[in-house]
Formats: structure tokens, sequence, C-alpha cells
């Protein structure tokens, strides 16, 4: 069985760029006077987009916290999010100042539509959407109720580039959208993130509070007369990437359609073939929706609590780790885990979900050779655990 938490080999290209860069020294984005690789790569990925502005930083987390900054929401401003995403979305949002308020997330992985306008009032200062696992939401839905109340939408689209909603790009559909460079998504940085967007007041703050330090704003090539306005009136939070983070990614941007159609065809394959299964199913993608996965997540259907354990204990011993949210413990991707958010709420569809929705990765280099030998063993695994029904 492939390793399924194997990276690909950083390109060539990046590789011959370090070495240069090492015998320079030159690791700050600020230290060129132009063409830095942070800035080239700014550019490149806001040109991938069809953004008009992009800022790279430490990480998607650090592109959340800097945009809920950039709002000018009033302290502990409510905040919408997902109920089942990764721990660091709630914790941006509590970084920020600001009280995060869990909507339910169905059998499809995806927003409750209905616990979300339920809960779409006007105290809501902002509605950061994260893309969990690369599963889109209804955004024309969210789009239009937002724009009826006049509510900023940030999008998480960590785990989304590549991913189109009505062949429209995830990510550049909210005022903002947050990307993530850490080693599980798309593209390895090891650590990072960038955020995208075509407002000018927004870029020019989340630019000076990323660490623009004095004049360093002018180096962005953004040109904008919004940067002077906020000269020193901005803290400055010191989040950073650096020119080697930039260096390993850049090249990586040309790899995008590649990994993601391979993700998509990888996921589309095993779906069908778990799907053969009774007590397997994969919700199928929303129909404006074209994915770019590199995990599939499925949900068990009829299976109790110790069968469901003993398909992670049988999957582990073949070498694939699935995972079930809700029963592995300390899992940082579900919500009675964030306890530090005051009176946490209970999600009873949410819990449901994640007690019976498994998780494994699918990295875009693997085959349909590997795929075929993964279903194969998930299936085996599944005639471990549940008996064959008597004819
Ligand atoms: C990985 C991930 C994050 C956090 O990204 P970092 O770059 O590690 O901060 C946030 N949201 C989602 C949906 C993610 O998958």
């Amino acid at each position: 069985m492939k390793n399924l938490q194997q990276a690909e080999p950083i390109p060539q290209q990046a590789r011959e760029a370090i070495e240069d860069m090492l015998k320079s020294g030159d690791l700050f984005r600020y230290t060129a006077k132009e063409n830095a690789p942070v800035t080239l790569l700014e550019q490149e990925f806001a040109e991938m987009m069809g953004s008009r502005f992009a800022l790279a930083v430490a990480s998607c987390s650090a592109a959340l916290f800097l945009t809920l900054k950039t709002l000018d929401l009033k302290p502990d401003a409510k905040v919408i999010i997902p109920g089942f995403t990764f721990a660091a979305v709630p914790s941006a949002v509590v970084h920020a100042n600001c009280q995060p308020v869990l909507v339910e997330v169905g059998d499809n992985f995806r927003l409750d539509m209905d616990d979300f306008k339920a809960k779409l009032n006007d105290d809501i200062g902002a509605v950061l959407i994260s893309h969990m696992r690369g599963h889109t939401s209804d955004m024309d839905e969210i789009l239009r109720l937002c724009k009826a109340k006049n509510i900023p939408v940030i999008e998480d689209a960590a785990h989304s580039l590549g991913t189109t909603w009505n062949g429209q790009k995830i990510g550049t559909m909210g005022v903002v959208g947050c990307f993530s460079f850490q080693s599980y998504k798309l593209v390895n940085g090891g650590e990072g993130g960038i955020l995208i967007t075509d407002d000018e007041d927004i870029i020019a703050k989340a630019v000076i509070m990323s660490g623009a330090y004095e004049n360093n704003w002018q180096k962005h090539g953004c040109g904008t007369d919004s940067f002077a306005r906020y000269q020193n009136t901005l803290p400055l939070y010191n989040t950073r990437m650096n020119n080697l983070s930039a260096t390993v990614i850049r090249p990586q941007l040309a790899e995008v359609p590649r990994r993601a159609a391979n993700g998509l065809r990888n996921h589309d394959h095993l779906a069908a073939r778990l799907n053969s299964h009774p007590n397997l199913h994969v919700p199928p993608a929303l129909q404006p929706e074209h994915r770019a996965p590199d995990s599939i997540q499925f949900l068990l259907e009829n299976i109790n609590e110790p069968q469901a354990r003993a398909l992670m204990k049988t999957s582990a011993a073949v070498g694939l780790p699935v995972q079930i949210f809700g029963l592995h413990n300390e899992n940082a991707r579900v919500f009675w885990n964030w306890k530090f958010i005051p009176n946490l709420p209970e999600l009873p569809k949410t819990r449901s979900m994640l007690m019976r929705a498994c998780d494994l990765r699918l990295p875009a280099s693997l085959t349909l050779e590997d795929v075929d030998k993964i279903a194969d063993a998930l299936l085996g695994c599944m005639d471990q655990v549940v008996p064959a029904k008597a004819a």
C-alpha cells in the first residue's frame, strides 16, 4: 500500500533557486528593492486566480485573522463559521477578538442552509465560510442572503485551490479568499498562506498589519493611495512569508491543474467503488461544484460504534489510516473539542455526521491502480467488520 502521508518531491526549479538564495542569504521579503520571491508569488497567484491583489503570509490562519482585522468589526462581533472545520478557523476568530457562531453541517459535509438562515441575524458582523476538505456549500444562496444584509463573506479556501463553483474559482466569490500552503494542502510550502481580494482598502490594511513596517508597502507594487492613509495607524502583527517558502511554492503553481484533475479522478473512482457497498456512502458534489479533492470523506450507514472502531483498527492494520472524525480522541476537526470557545453550543446534526464520517487522504500522485488497491483493501476491511447478511 502506498504511504498516503507521502508528499510529492519539490520541483527541481525550486531547488536551484534555493541554492542561489542560500548563497546570497537574501531570505527576508523586504530586503530586495524589487522582485523578491514573495512579491513574485503574490503577483503570480493573483494572476492565476484573476484577482487584483494577493498577500502571502505565514499561514492560512494568519490570512483569516488579518482579514477579520481589516473589516473593522466591533469588539466581540459575531462571526458565523461552519460547525465542521479545522480548529484553526474558530481560533482565528477568537484571535481577532470576535465570537464564533457555529452553524450546523449536514450529512453532505456542507452548511445546513436552514440553520444558516436562522443564525444570520442583524448581530452577525461577518460570515466565514470554511470549505472544509474542499466541500463547497451553497455559495449562491450564502452570497445572496449576506448581500441582502450587507454582511461581508470571507472564504476559507485552504483546501479548495482548483475548485470552481459555476465555473468561478473558489476563493474569489467572497470579499477575501484565504488559502494554505501547509504540507497537507494541494501546494506544499511546509507552512504558508495567501489571501486574495479585489478591495484596495482591505489589501492596504492587510499588507501593513502583516508586517510591512515603515514604507515597505511600496514594495507590494499595488500602487494605491490607500497605503499612505493607513501609515502608522495600524498594529503590526508580523506574520510575513519568507523568500524560502515562496521559492518552494512558486514552481508548484503550474502543477495545480494536474493535481486538481488527478485528485478528482482518484476521488470519483474510489467513491464509485465505495458506493457499491451497502454500508458506505460518499455524498455527491453539488451541481455547480467542480471539485479538486486530495482526500475522501465517506459515511458509515447502519454501522454501530464497535463496528466503526473495528474498521479504524483493521484499516490501520492494512496501512490505511482511516479516521472517523468523532471517534478519534482529540480530533481538531470536531467542534466539541474546541473548548476555548465560551458557551460552546451543541450541534446535533453535525455531531451525528461526525460520529460516522470517515476521512482518508488521497494524494494527487496516486494512480488509478493505487486507488483500486485502496478500494480493495477498504472493502476487505468492511467484510471483516460487517458480517455478511444471511441469505
Ligand atoms: C489547513 C486548513 C486551515 C489552516 O491552514 P494553516 O495554513 O495551517 O493555518 C484552515 N482551514 C481549513 C479548511 C484547512 O484545511
